[in-house]
């Protein structure tokens, strides 16, 4: 079903809009939308699903406007590592940040994004934590979620999207490599 997705590239002047809220309770539409979303990232995610769709890469993370649709819903999906909580996985509609650590923290590795095929190297620093709240869609209520770390970077990352924003906006273009002292190398 997903394979119709495409992901709309960083030349695509829609990918610079500002999404607009989404109505609650949750049309069945944009509740459609939001699964759809998930199943193409989990798709990725499959070595056979990228064999068959070449153009596909893998993700953890990916938000409306990345289809097309500038709504502002997202969807996060990766493992942990950790037998006791094995997934992050979250269907988010609405997210707002109502607090974030004023310590900041980067990807050691840089940050990659669905819509972006160019490498742009350097640090892309982002709030340390960040407590959002949004609706859930997949277990359709209120959330206030708390991350901090990789979790914290990959939810401001997929919101960024909402707000027409790329990784490599943050990017210091005279300074790539800075290290922001204090900040948390993830
Ligand atoms: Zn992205």
């Amino acid at each position: 079903m997903s394979t119709m997705i495409n992901i709309v590239k960083d030349k695509i002047p829609t990918l610079r809009e500002k999404s607009v809220e989404v109505p609650l309770p949750l049309s069945k539409e944009d509740k459609a939308t939001i699964d759809e979303m998930l199943v193409y990232l989990k798709n990725t995610q499959n070595e056979e699903f990228r064999k068959e769709h070449p153009e596909a890469r893998e993700g953890v993370g990916l938000a409306a406007p990345q289809i097309g649709v500038n709504k502002r819903m997202l969807v996060i999906s990766y493992p942990t590592g950790d037998e006791k909580d094995p997934l992050v996985e979250y269907q988010l509609v609405n997210p707002k940040i109502i607090s974030n650590s004023i310590k900041k923290a980067y990807l050691s590795c840089g940050e990659g994004c669905l819509s972006v095929d160019e490498e742009h190297p350097g640090y892309v620093y982002r709030h340390f934590k960040v407590v959002v709240k949004a609706f859930d869609a997949t277990k359709m209520e209120n959330v206030t979620i708390t991350a901090r770390g990789y979790d914290a970077i990959v939810l401001q990352h997929e919101m960024d999207h909402l707000d027409g924003v790329l990784f490599y906006d943050h990017i210091d273009k005279k300074d790539p490599f800075k290290v922001i002292p204090g900040s948390v190398e993830v």
